[in-house]
């Protein structure tokens, strides 16, 4: 098939090419669908499509009227895919359902470390020879009350992992996961985990009902010691509700794989540009925020399944058959 590669990295075309071994024709911009950007994919039956291109009902609309029938999404999350549109326009959407979890995981905990123990700050000072040790205080993991919000895939790797540094585990979800009952996790409501955790894990869906579940409510009631780690999406944590926690101290330290407005920023070198999201400027400034451009899932393994899946997903689609991947409205 025909595809069109939207918001494509030399990474992705790495990746990609290595996967589809000539099998389909892919064509490659650098450019994010979106209301303008849709016209680029006239012509190709296929599209496939990152975490911040634009499918929604306008675009889908223009992608039909185009030729477009299949938009293949090549991440887990889709919550960039208007469903209900794509339906209604004849376009079939697929995603990559799994790929290493372990990628997301390990950076959450990598965020976490990092934040803890200050080794962001240590790096930057050891550079400099300055081996001092003030303002590097952290503290023991081991024997920590973790929340992990979201106990899928990702959810029960991470708290695997929480698991065997010693930590006690809440788990918040609407199902409850036996691998992570297994290791002792508790599952209590969402305001309970966040009274009691010392750390709080995000890694549920963007869903409407999921959308600023981290908001000023749910903020207060949180340790002011705790720690927050984002690998999920943006859009489960109102920013400026968590600027005022900030500013107000009221947290120990947060670490964002993921912002709201991310769209434009990041998987972009903006080093010589203005940055015009204050709000983002401002998150920037606080010592204890670690803000990384949606990297938790670079990893060979996890590039080379998203690569692979995409590329079957596609054979799959050309080819008449159904599988897994095949992304339907909720009704
Ligand atoms: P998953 O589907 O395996 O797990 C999601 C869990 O959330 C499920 O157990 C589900 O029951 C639960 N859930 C759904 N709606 C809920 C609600 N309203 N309230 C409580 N729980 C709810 O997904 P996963 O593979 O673990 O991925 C989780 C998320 O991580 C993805 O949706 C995606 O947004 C994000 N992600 C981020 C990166 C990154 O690079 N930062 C990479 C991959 C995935």
């Amino acid at each position: 098939m025909d595809v069109l590669v939207y918001d494509a990295h030399s990474y992705d075309r790495t990746f990609l090419d290595a996967a589809n071994q000539g099998r389909h024709r892919l064509t490659y911009t650098a450019a994010q669908l979106d209301v303008q950007t849709a016209a680029l994919a006239q012509g190709f039956p296929a599209i496939c499509c990152f975490v911040n291109d634009q499918a929604t009902a306008e675009v889908i609309e223009r992608l039909a009227a185009g030729g477009t029938r299949l938009i293949a999404q090549r991440s887990t999350g889709y919550n960039n895919i208007d469903l209900i549109a794509a339906e209604q326009y004849g376009i079939t959407a697929m995603r990559v359902s799994y790929y290493s979890p372990y990628s997301v995981a390990e950076f959450a905990v990598g965020l976490l470390q990092t934040l803890n123990r200050r080794i962001h700050r240590a790096y930057n000072r050891t550079r400099e020879f300055n081996f001092r040790l003030a303002g590097l205080l952290g503290r023991d993991i081991h024997g920590s009350t973790v929340g992990v919000v979201g106990t899928g895939k990702i959810g029960a790797v991470f708290a695997s992992i929480m698991h065997g540094f010693g930590c006690s585990l809440l788990g918040y979800d609407v199902t409850h996961n036996p691998d992570c009952l297994a290791l002792g996790m508790r599952y209590v409501p969402l305001e309970e985990l966040l009274r009691a955790s010392d750390i709080v894990s995000l890694h549920v869906p963007l869903l409407p009902e999921t959308y600023h579940m981290i908001n000023r409510e749910t903020l207060a009631l949180m340790k002011p010691d705790a720690f927050l780690i984002n690998t999920s999406r943006g859009g489960l944590i109102d920013t400026d509700a968590l600027i005022e926690t900030l500013r107000a101290g009221r947290i120990a330290g947060v670490g964002l794989d993921v912002y709201e407005e991310e769209e434009g920023v990041f998987f972009h070198d903006l080093s010589d540009r203005v940055i015009t999201d204050d709000t983002l400027a401002r998150l920037m400034t606080f010592p204890n925020v670690l803000v990384t451009g949606h990297q938790a899932f670079f990893t060979r393994e996890a590039m080379t399944t998203i690569a692979e899946t995409t590329i079957r997903n596609i054979t799959d689609f050309e080819e008449g058959r159904e599988n897994e991947n095949i992304l339907r409205p909720r009704r």
